[in-house]
């Protein structure tokens, strides 16, 4: 495996990082994780703007301008001859001495990691997967707000283990009013039944949540498709009673589930339709860029 580690491609066993690296030390700095397929970099522009926004909301100020970023991602996936692929790129606010002030370090550290993707078992998809709400809260969206995807990922890392111990997959976690917001690594939606008419169901942004670039896709097809939707705040026992849950990420896509705390969930036709809708969406967009 070779990576990008500002500006030059070494091999895995080269590209080490100072223990200096306020990324190691604090948590400082953000990421973004996108999907390849057949050479295509899925929503590459999305992904380099959402980078950006969480640069912004933390004040660092990244070197590389978005298109040498797009050039160093396409060098890193050619390096290692990948059509396939996830990519985890991360900026770190870089080298310097202990302490909690950026002006510390000079240069942001640029990392690009690329690998092969690795489907997620069938039996994910066919039969769903199996969630917890978790009893960890979800950071307070005035103390890190979820908008920045943050290398501090201790609040999911804690939800996850809780998940894990519960021979779950998956996480939820509510806000500090009880209010659902997102997985540890994914948002997530539900279809309530209401007079006979189904509405497609998930957080709003401002139960604080990162609004996934997969889940505005979701909603866009929802929409074309003439599915009713509704973005609010929702206690867990709302989400108890749905007949069809699913979590989207950029890996997962739609990824149906079959059971939370208990609760048992059939794959329903929106979870079905959505999928699909959203393959067809990818096909769509490679074939633009192709
Ligand atoms: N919520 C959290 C906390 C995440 O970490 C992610 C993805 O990593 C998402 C939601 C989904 O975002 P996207 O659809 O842009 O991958």
């Amino acid at each position: 495996m070779l990576i990008y580690l500002n500006n030059k491609i070494v091999s895995a066993s080269d590209a080490r990082v100072s223990v200096f690296d306020h990324g190691f030390l604090y948590g400082d700095g953000i990421y973004e994780t996108m999907r390849v397929y057949d050479g295509v970099v899925f929503m590459l522009d999305e992904h380099i703007k959402r980078l950006h926004r969480s640069a912004s909301l933390i004040e660092l100020k990244i070197p590389q301008k978005p298109k040498e970023i797009k050039s160093a991602i396409h060098k890193t996936l050619e390096a290692n001859s990948l059509k396939n692929a996830y990519v985890r790129l991360t900026i770190s606010r870089g080298y310097g001495p202990i302490g909690l002030d950026p002006a510390l370090c000079a240069k942001p550290t640029f990392v690009i990691m690329a690998n092969k993707f690795m489907d997620y078992p069938v039996s994910f998809y066919k039969k769903g997967v199996k969630l917890i709400i978790s009893s960890v809260r979800r950071n307070l969206k005035e103390a890190i707000n979820p908008q920045i995807k943050s290398l501090t990922f201790l609040n999911n890392i804690l939800a996850k283990i809780e998940a894990k111990k519960k021979k779950a997959y998956e996480a939820l976690m509510l806000n500090s009013e009880g209010y659902l917001t997102e997985g540890t690594i994914c948002n997530v939606f539900f279809v309530l039944n209401k007079k006979n008419k189904q509405v497609l169901c998930t957080p709003s942004v401002d139960c604080g949540i990162l609004d996934g670039i997969t889940r505005s896709i979701v909603l866009d097809l929802a929409l074309k498709n003439k599915i009713k939707i509704k973005e609010g705040k929702f206690k867990k026992e709302t989400v108890y009673n749905a007949s069809e849950v699913f979590i989207t990420n950029t890996t997962m896509e739609v990824m149906p589930v079959c059971e939370i705390d208990g609760n048992k969930y059939q794959i329903g036709d929106i979870t079905k339709l959505l999928h699909s809708a959203y393959k067809n969406n990818v096909q769509a967009y490679i074939s633009k860029q192709t």
